[in-house]
This record gives C-alpha cells, structure tokens and sequence, in this order.
C-alpha cells in the first residue's frame, strides 16, 4: 500500500469514527537496520534506515468534558482513553495500549501539554515482523502529542521519551536505533548512529537505480532466553579482559593481542569469536557507510556478505533459513541485480536485508522466494523499499 492510501483510509477511518474530518495525521515509519548487528550494547555503530511503511494517526481535537485523549487501533478494533492531566502508570498486562499510553505519558513529563484529543491508527508496518511497529507506533503518538501540544521538542528528545515508553511501560529494555530513525530519518539516506555518544550521520542512499529488498524468512525460534544475555555477558567479559569499559574502546588489533589470554579463559574460545563479530562489524560498518558514499554498491554489498558470515560462525545467530535466503540472493549475485546480503535484527529468523538493483528486485525477489519455499516448504513474505522520511506531521 503507498503511504497516500494508507492517509486516505486513516481520514476515512477517523471521519467514519468522529462524524467530522481530522485535522492532523501524525506519520511514523519503521526501520531495517542495513548493517552494524548486535552492536548498540557494546556501545558501537548501528546503520538504520526508515523503509515505506508507516503508522499514521488521523486526529483531531477532542471537544467533550473526559479532558483525556481516546484513540482507535484499527488493526485490534479496540479503543483506549489516556490520561492528559497526569502520568497514567505502567500497566503489568503489555497491550498495544501501553506503547500509546507509555509515549503520553512520558510525553508529559517532558513538558508537553496537549488539549484533548482523539484519533485512529492504522498502520502498514507488519506487527511483531521486526522492522519496528513498536518505535514507528511511539513515534506516531508522540508527534500527535506535539501537534495537540501546539509545539514540537527536540527530535532527539522525543526519540528518548518513545524509547523510556517502550522500557517502562511495554518493559521492553530496546536500544535507540529504532526511535531514533523513525523519528529523524531522511529520506534518501540512511542513518550512521553511534549508540554511544548519539551523534548520527546521515548517508545518502539515494541512487534512483538502488533499492532495499526485505525478506520475511516467516520463521522464528523458540529461544531458551539465555541467547541474548549470554553474549552480553561474553561481550562484557572481553572487554574486561582487554581492560575497557566497552568492546568500543578496543580493536582488532588489542582482540588479536590478547588472544592467547583469552583463550586460556573458561568458555575463551567462545568469548574470542564474540568479541571478533563486533569488532570486526565495526570496521564493516565504517566501510559499509564509504561504500554508500562512493555509490560503490558491489563494495557495500560484499560487506553484507560478510557480515552475515560472522554473525553465523562467530555470533551463531543465524539459522538455516535466514543462511539459506542469503545464499540464495549470493548465488544471483551482480548479474542478476544482487549486490549483497545479510540478516538483520536479533536473528534466528525473522528479515535479511538486500541491496539490489531497482529494475531487477522485483525479479530477484521471486527467484528467491520460489527456491526458499522449495527447499523448506515455508513461503517467505517480502517488499522493496528505498530509505523513507522520518515522521512528520501534516496539518489538514
Ligand atoms: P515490532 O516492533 O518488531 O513490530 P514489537 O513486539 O516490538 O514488534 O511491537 C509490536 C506491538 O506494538 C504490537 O503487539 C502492538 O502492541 C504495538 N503496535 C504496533 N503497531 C500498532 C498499531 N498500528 N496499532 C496498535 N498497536 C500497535
Ligand atoms: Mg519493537
């Protein structure tokens, strides 16, 4: 669906709710990440980039005495109220009400006082399909909140608060990546942010010919949920080792030197291959971005490429189904429009991100997908997208 239609059904929607037509329609998207995985913790470089699918909000003043603002959430049929007066508390059961609450909440304690007001969400951003409803929902809300609030803060700021909304009342411990590029993405480029000092560059990506093919492995493992926080702790363990405070503050170089070291610790070999996934995808992420720069795609793409490998031998976050979509597309390879690969997100299913040639996606695309479905019986879902603005408001 093209965002102009998903505005069109939001005005209708609300119009069919409220009897009158809405005044602003708040727009958020969601995000792929192109490279620079299983990174933020360790205080490095992630490499968004916000992609054609958007929440927006249809809204209006609300003009009765509840001083609260209702919204409708087309995709559950369901309506929540939310206090404007004070902070609503976290509540312990998660539902789509606690990302729109949380963002109000945490919007107020910001300092932004919003009149009344009433709206309706739709969203095209697949729910739970890892290109971030969540932050691209939180976005939305908080851009409402401003336009009801008659002023705007700080993009940076509002990121922040999506991001405390998303901790405190979804209880969901995220990274920044994805707020911040829902909210201060722009269009033709991607988004080299440094998840510890914040500061963000933005690359253009803006070759006509170029686009980003998302492709839903439709798998996802069941985790034991020690996954993720034992290569935190692995991470963590080697820059104790090394003697950093983060993996940041070290290199190859020092990983290379303490090799031995770490070696003769308990789970060392381990704990080394870990340490080399980040260090190695920070110099990935570096060339990655000078690559986009250049508008040498191939280049780019064979960091893609590698970047896979080491999140699937050295990371061990991948799985036969994301692997298999990523030789897929590296078997097309450059003739056929391919010019890199990777999975993106926490892994163990879920998306790969590919870069390719915009006449030849859609084409690639569908080879992949016939021989995915082939080989494993499960039909992948997919769609193209160039780098899209980050959110915005449009004032009816
Ligand atoms: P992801 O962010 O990867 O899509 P999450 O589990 O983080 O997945 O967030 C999905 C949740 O966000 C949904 O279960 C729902 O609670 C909320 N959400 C996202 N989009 C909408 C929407 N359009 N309407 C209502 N809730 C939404
Ligand atoms: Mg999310």
């Amino acid at each position: 669906m093209s965002v102009t239609q998903l505005m069109e059904n939001a005005r209708s929607v609300y119009a069919a709710r409220f009897g009158v037509a809405p005044v602003w329609l708040a727009v958020a998207p969601g995000r792929v990440n192109l490279i620079g995985e299983h990174t933020d913790y360790n205080g490095g470089f992630v490499f968004p980039m916000a992609i054609e699918r958007y929440t927006v909000i249809a809204a209006g003043p609300r003009r009765d005495a509840s001083g609260k603002a209702l919204l409708y959430s087309e995709i559950f049929d369901e309506s929540g109220e939310f206090s404007l007066a004070e902070k609503d508390a976290p509540s312990a059961e998660v539902s789509w009400r606690s990302y729109v609450g949380g963002t109000v909440a945490c919007a107020l304690e910001k300092g932004l006082r919003p009149e009344p007001f009433q709206g309706a969400i739709l969203s095209d951003v697949p729910l739970g399909g890892g290109l971030s409803s969540s932050a691209s929902l939180e976005v939305a809300v908080a851009t409402l909140v401003e336009a009801a609030s008659g002023r705007t803060i700080d993009p940076v700021e509002k990121a922040l608060l999506c991001q405390k909304a998303e901790h405190e009342y979804a209880f969901m411990p995220c990274g920044i990546m994805d707020q911040f590029i829902s909210a201060m993405g722009e269009e033709g480029h991607a988004m080299l942010l440094d998840c510890r000092s914040l500061r963000r560059q933005s690359v253009p990506l803006d070759n006509p010919d170029v686009v980003v093919l998302v492709i839903n492995s439709n798998v996802k493992h069941t985790l034991s949920g020690s996954e993720y926080p034992q290569r935190r702790s692995d991470c963590a363990r080697a820059a104790q080792i090394l003697g950093v405070e983060l993996l940041r503050d070290a290199d190859t170089a020092a990983l290379e030197g303490a090799r031995s070291r770490i070696a003769a610790e308990p789970d060392g070999e381990r704990i080394y291959r870990r340490a080399r996934h980040f260090l190695t995808e920070e110099e990935r992420t570096a060339r990655f971005a000078d690559a986009l720069r250049r508008g040498d795609y191939p280049a780019a793409g064979r960091e893609m490429y590698d970047g896979h490998r080491s999140l699937k031998e050295d990371y061990e976050v991948t799985c036969p189904e994301t692997d298999l979509l990523i030789d897929l597309a590296a078997r097309l390879g450059l003739e056929n429009g391919v010019y890199g690969a990777r999975m993106t997100g926490g892994g163990f299913g879920g998306s790969t991100v590919t870069l390719a040639d915009r006449e030849k996606a859609p084409a690639a695309a569908q080879r992949i997908s016939a021989q995915y479905e082939e080989q494993t019986g499960i039909k992948p879902s997919w769609f193209v997208t160039r780098p899209a603005a980050g959110a915005h408001l449009i004032e009816e």
